[in-house]
């Protein structure tokens, strides 16, 4: 029956963008991640961009691309900022998995940053530098090639109540893209199980408190129980870095993500 589904998601025609977009995410929550995977990379052929984090999502959408289509590029923002052990987990993962990888850097250089808008701008505009060392770099990177149609993230429902209401694929209006997103519909166990079924190497912060990891100096280990994004902007208004927005560009906050539980 799901095979049947994914068949007729690959011969429909790209009149749906985006108008049949709601038709399509009602047939994709009925389809597993890898048949939602091989929709993606057989419909969009080349056109679809692959984004990862490094986080333990995307390790599982690597392992599930590189078995649909070994060789397949990922691309990830290189912020100057990540931690060693992420650096780390990116060559064993391409020791490990037939994938490659595509760094985006930032908009500018770390000093270039403190030049302009003062030292650890992190720490007195977050919002700033993550548009700087993330979200323009994405968007730069995404619309950089006029043919592609998609990209695809790892983010899942389950993550943080500002996630809860993200479609396995939505229209980016940031980008202009479809936005997919096969493990929306996953729980964190799942995913810890595909990595413990598979063999897969992950990032080791993630066994020391690190349950979501992004730049050093705006994550913290957090105590068992709590959720998977609480060491992200620890004591801000802040929960996303700007790439993940709601529909018409809504900023997501703490208090806003709270009031979606
Ligand atoms: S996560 Fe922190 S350090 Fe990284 S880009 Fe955003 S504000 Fe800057």
């Amino acid at each position: 029956m799901n095979q049947q589904i994914a068949l007729d998601a690959v011969t429909t025609p790209p009149s749906w963008f985006p108008a049949n977009l709601a038709a399509l995410g009602r047939r994709f929550e009925r389809l597993s991640p890898l048949e939602v995977l091989r929709w993606a990379l057989v419909t969009c052929g080349d056109d679809v961009a692959l984004a990862t984090g490094f986080g333990a999502s995307g390790v599982v959408l690597m392992h599930m691309v590189s078995r649909i289509r070994p060789g397949t590029f990922f691309f990830y923002l290189q912020t100057d900022l990540l931690f060693p052990e992420t650096m780390a987990l990116r060559d064993r993962l391409a020791e490990t998995l037939p994938i490659q990888f595509t760094e985006v850097p930032a908009s500018l250089t770390l000093q270039q940053q403190s030049r302009h808008y003062g030292p650890e701008l992190w720490r007195h505009n977050p919002d700033l530098c993550c548009q700087l060392r993330k979200v323009e770099p994405l968007r730069r990177f995404l619309q950089s090639d006029s043919r592609r149609r998609a990209w695809v993230t790892g983010i899942r429902r389950d993550q943080s109540p500002t996630r809860a209401n993200i479609g396995v694929v939505d229209w980016d209006y940031a980008t202009g893209l479809l936005k997919i997103a096969p493990l929306a519909t996953w729980k964190q166990q799942q995913v810890w199980d595909y990595i413990r079924r598979h063999d897969l190497p992950y990032n080791r912060l993630h066994d020391q408190g690190y349950p979501s990891i992004g730049c050093m100096p705006c994550t913290q280990a957090i105590s068992a129980g709590g959720q998977e994004r609480d060491g992200r902007w620890v004591g801000r208004d802040k929960v996303e870095c700007g790439i993940h927005v709601q529909p018409g560009g809504q900023r997501l906050t703490r208090s806003l993500g709270m009031g979606h539980r």
